[in-house]
């Protein structure tokens, strides 16, 4: 973590949070991790024992820039705080592991149709877009 957050300050500036710490949830936490200012909460699912599942953590620690310094202005446009974070996330790993990482995880294959077509077929039409219709939704 102390190299990813030299490499984060080198590539977006000062960590402007003072400390930063990651919090292993219970494992009834429902999400891989969740951001805040100085403190990640992370699925316990994430210690896998050979340090293969950090990106997590660069993800997390990338919210501390795009997030958390920086943010949409209506959750309708949540997608550019997770499309920034996204970036960010892949040239941090991209400087931990490696160009032929970066390569690696940009080919992973999402079969985002699939989870167009799944979220269609449950009725859920409004958040198959990139720009979000919250109005008048309950966020649970
Ligand atoms: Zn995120």
């Amino acid at each position: 973590m102390e190299r990813m957050l030299r490499i984060c300050q080198k590539l977006y500036g000062d960590y402007r949070w003072g400390r930063y710490d990651v919090m292993r949830a219970p494992r009834s936490f429902p999400f891989g991790g969740m951001e805040n200012p100085r403190l990640t909460f992370a699925t316990p699912t994430i210690l896998a024992g050979d340090r293969s599942l950090t990106a997590l953590v660069a993800h997390e620690l990338a919210h501390s820039w795009s997030g958390n310094l920086v943010t949409n202005a209506t959750w309708n446009d949540f997608w550019l705080n997770e499309g920034f974070t996204v970036y960010f996330e892949n040239r941090i790993c991209e400087a931990v592991y490696g160009e032929d990482y970066a390569h690696a995880a940009a080919a992973w294959p999402w079969d985002l149709k699939g989870v167009i077509d799944k979220l269609e077929a449950k009725g859920h039409h409004a958040d198959t877009h990139l720009r979000l219709h919250l109005e008048g939704r309950d966020p649970r």
